[in-house]
């Protein structure tokens, strides 16, 4: 059964698209799961099988995540991580997350993705590298086929332990060869290449100084073998460079270039402290970039070069990262503090609020690798979201509503469409009860923590 649905009278529709067209008193007519047009309300349909009026709203592609580590919701501001920098604060968390249950991966997950749905977006990756008492990847995707996000799922992994000189403790690490045998496991029992896939899965080894450099290259070969993504953190703080110059005698960027970790298919979270060399690296062979500004923030890790990435033509896209190092996962003003740090950083105009949406929506998506999300046009994914512009967020600034979702404080979205399904409807999630699921949260966040 074909349905339609249809998006009228918005105040504004931001396309995102080639032109960057802003349609004001805009419509889109939706089939099933695809945008059939874009335009003007009164050239578009009148009638479809399911009619939204957005008046007074702001209407503009689904963002896009390109970073994250649910299951950290469970430990956000934990006392002891609350003030250090990243790898104390991972020697503080590493023995809590132990503790992790399949039950908590799941919930945790819904969690995480109900905060981004209603902050405005639609597609998340996330990145799951811990595997203690029978978690599997399979606990997060089946966490968001029932919340109905579109999900890059990535198979982390951790096998250098503190004895063999890594980060994490010895028991948290897995064997080479089950990671690898795993990963394929869930790439053939998920991953889906299609156009307008609602499930993809990426090879994600957690980084350089917690795995060596043989599951690197292995890991590699493996997502060429099913072509699929590739994701690491990489040149994250101070720390992290001079692990690599020390224990590789290279820098994060020749680490990655000597290992083959580079190409339209990888993306790195972080890169904080790529330097030259690096940005002309990922922009000569489109190598993506997860840009995390509450993190980098947050562990003090310093701010990075997006306007000399943009300049040179490298992929960036947005994350928030894991929850215990945010510890939001507000997409919207993920977006508003992106362009804030690159103006601490490099001036006033290192980065204009449209730039800020563009690289959280077809900057992420160009990330991900996909050509079906991040703008509004025929033929792409409907994951659409729209603000009510009468929020007190708002107020006054209706000068340049469009603008305004950045400078502004911004509220949950109104309405969210993930795939041509309405997920948010009139603020409320419509596929999971809210209060039920922050409350078992909250009781498996005290056991997990207190033990
Ligand atoms: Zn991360």
């Amino acid at each position: 059964m074909m349905s339609t649905l249809l998006l009228k009278n918005a105040e504004l529709v931001a396309t995102f698209d080639n032109e960057q067209r802003e349609i004001s008193q805009g419509s889109i007519f939706i089939r099933d799961n695809v945008i059939e047009q874009v335009g003007k309300t009164n050239d578009l349909p009148q009638e479809a099988d399911q009619v939204i009026d957005m008046t007074d709203h702001v209407v503009l592609p689904g963002l896009i995540n390109t970073h994250h580590h649910m299951y950290q919701s469970l430990t956000r501001a934990v006392p002891l991580a609350q003030d250090a920098e990243l790898f104390t604060w991972l020697q503080t968390l590493y023995p809590i997350w132990g503790g992790l249950t399949p039950e908590m991966i799941n919930v945790s997950t819904q969690t995480a993705m109900a905060e981004l749905l209603l902050s405005g977006c639609t597609t998340s990756s996330d990145h799951l590298y811990i595997y203690p008492n029978g978690c599997t990847l399979d606990d997060s995707i089946e966490a968001a086929e029932t919340i109905g996000m579109r999900f890059h799922a990535c198979r982390g992994s951790m096998s250098v332990g503190e004895s063999d000189g890594g980060l994490p403790p010895d028991h948290l690490v897995e064997n080479e060869a089950a990671i690898l045998k795993d990963t394929q496991r869930v790439i053939e029992s998920y991953h889906d290449a299609n156009r307008h896939a609602m499930t993809r899965v990426g090879v994600a080894p957690c980084s350089p100084f917690s795995v060596s450099r043989e599951l690197m290259r292995d890991a590699a070969l493996l997502a060429r073998e099913y072509k699929v993504g590739l994701h690491t953190h990489l040149a994250e703080n101070a720390n992290d460079i001079a692990y690599s110059k020390e224990k590789f005698g290279m820098t994060p960027a020749e680490y990655v270039d000597d290992l083959g970790w580079v190409g339209e298919d990888v993306w790195h979270a972080h890169c904080v402290q790529l330097d030259d060399h690096g940005i002309e690296l990922f922009s000569r062979t489109g190598t993506g970039v997860a840009h995390c500004p509450c993190s980098n923030m947050r562990l003090a890790s310093g701010i990075a070069p997006i306007r000399k990435m943009l300049d040179a033509g490298v992929k960036v896209g947005l994350g928030v990262d894991g929850s215990a190092s945010n510890d939001s996962g507000h997409m919207m003003s993920e977006a508003r503090q992106a362009m804030l740090l690159q103006r601490v950083g490099f001036g006033p105009a290192a980065m204009t609020a449209r730039e800020a949406l563009t690289v959280a929506t077809r900057g992420s998506a160009s990330v991900l690798n996909r050509d079906d999300i991040g703008y509004l046009a025929p033929g792409m994914s409907a994951d659409i979201i729209a603000y009510d512009l009468n929020a007190i967020g708002f107020a006054g600034g209706l000068h340049d509503p469009l603008a305004a979702l950045i400078f502004c404080a911004t509220p949950t979205v109104n309405y969210s469409i993930v795939n041509g399904k309405v997920v948010v409807d009139e603020g409320r999630l419509t596929t999971v009860d809210l209060g039920l699921l922050v409350s078992r949260h909250n009781e498996l966040a005290k056991i997990l923590v207190n033990g």
